[in-house]
């Protein structure tokens, strides 16, 4: 579904150089060679056709110096505005587009509020946001899809996105054909990790799990260094972990898994039967602030739920670190989600932690956690992070 312009051929070694510079910026030639384990000369051989196709920049002149010698240090350095990429988070209500360097830098965003949820009208919105944020930027080469549901990352075909109704749609193959530049489609929250993984806490870990509260609980997971997709499309599903048989009925049809109860409709739902109708999850959140008992409750056993579902994959997978995310732990205000503040997740973050205290087995209660709200801005960042992981990975390659 590629309309990639024709590059030159790159070696696997060629392929290695590019992903470590593009995850620094830059690096000596030393210090290439030493960590991608490649003789200088294969690192000359690596870095010319990128170098001649404007991707990086040798320097001689930096100050530092490069061995016991004293020599200046050549460094190598990637030109991140020589290719673009455009990243588009979908949701039920709008669109979240970027415009990124290689470096993931957003260069320029736009949001679209979204009415129709059939393919075409989405495809159609997609087209001309794209078209709108390329203009006058002929560096753009490529689009990042991210949504969420069940993602054939291989094919870009969405399988099902629930909120959307989709089934089977091949999403990837309808915005490169009308868009003419090569297009990857990702779960939303794998494209979360993707991000952290070349330009995050990832970097340089090989084990890592994010974990999003919102009106879903979404999870992805890092082990050895790959971002697991599992055999049919589902991995990590913490969401629908256990945590209390006799808890609420989830939509899954089970009984108090994590969702039920850490969820946005579940928190909203309990608050409505202790009588408080239409709030938002911000507001929930500013009630237990201010002492409310009802909401402190519901949120203490939302951040028990999914302490306990973070304890279950330190359990199983050691993962070293581990973020919390999402609408429910705190989004930008004006982001089109409740009413959450930047510090919403201040009320969650002691009975998270307890929990995952109580539940994660000896040295798996080392992983470091971390709750930190997560702007639109990200998720849109993330779809553009596959974008440039695709381009690094598949350029000069057939
Ligand atoms: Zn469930």
């Amino acid at each position: 579904m590629s309309a990639r312009t024709a590059a030159p051929a790159l070696s696997p070694a060629g392929t290695r150089v590019f992903q470590q510079l593009v995850r620094s910026g830059d690096a000596s030639r030393t210090a290439l060679a030493r960590d991608t384990g490649l003789t200088p000369g294969a690192i000359t051989r690596a870095v010319r056709p990128l170098l001649e196709a404007g991707l990086l920049l040798e320097t001689g002149d930096r100050a530092s110096t490069d061995g016991a010698l004293g020599r200046p240090a050549t460094m190598v350095t990637v030109q991140a505005g020589a290719h673009q990429v455009i990243g588009v988070k979908i949701t039920a209500d709008q669109l979240f587009g970027v415009v990124c360097d290689l470096r993931c830098r957003v260069l320029d965003e736009v949001t679209v509020p979204v009415a129709d949820h059939a393919p075409d009208a989405i495809v159609g919105q997609i087209v001309d946001l794209v078209d709108g944020l390329r203009a006058g930027r002929p560096e753009v080469g490529s689009v990042g899809l991210a949504v969420s549901g069940d993602v054939d990352a291989a094919s870009g075909h969405v399988a099902y996105s629930p909120f959307l109704a989709w089934h089977d749609v091949p999403l990837g193959e309808l915005v490169a054909q009308r868009t003419g530049l090569a297009t990857t489609v990702e779960n939303d929250v794998r494209a979360l990790l993707t991000g952290e993984r070349w330009y995050g806490v990832g970097r340089g870990i090989s084990s890592l799990a994010l974990v999003t509260v919102g009106t879903g609980i979404g999870c992805a997971l890092l082990v050895n260094g790959q971002v697991v997709h599992g055999s049919f499309g589902v991995a990590g599903e913490v969401g629908h972990v256990l945590v209390d048989p006799e808890g609420p009925l989830c939509h899954c049809g089970n009984r108090g898994c994590v969702e039920a109860i850490a969820g946005s409709a579940g928190i909203l739902e309990r608050m409505a039967q202790a009588g408080f109708e239409g709030l938002g999850i911000g507001d929930v959140a500013d009630l237990a602030r201010s002492g409310q008992p009802d909401a402190v409750r519901v949120l203490a056993e939302a951040g028990r739920a999914v302490g306990t579902g973070i304890a279950t994959i330190a359990n199983l997978l050691g993962a070293q670190h581990i973020v919390i995310t999402g609408e429910a732990i705190g989004s930008s205000p004006g982001a089109g989600v409740g009413s959450g503040g930047e510090q919403d997740y201040d009320v969650m973050d002691p009975h998270v932690r307890s929990a995952f205290e109580q539940r994660a087995f000896g040295s798996a209660a080392r992983s470091e956690i971390e709750l930190r709200p997560l702007r639109f801005v990200d998720w849109a960042r993330g779809a553009a992070a596959c974008a440039v992981e695709d381009f690094v990975t598949h350029y000069g390659r057939s």
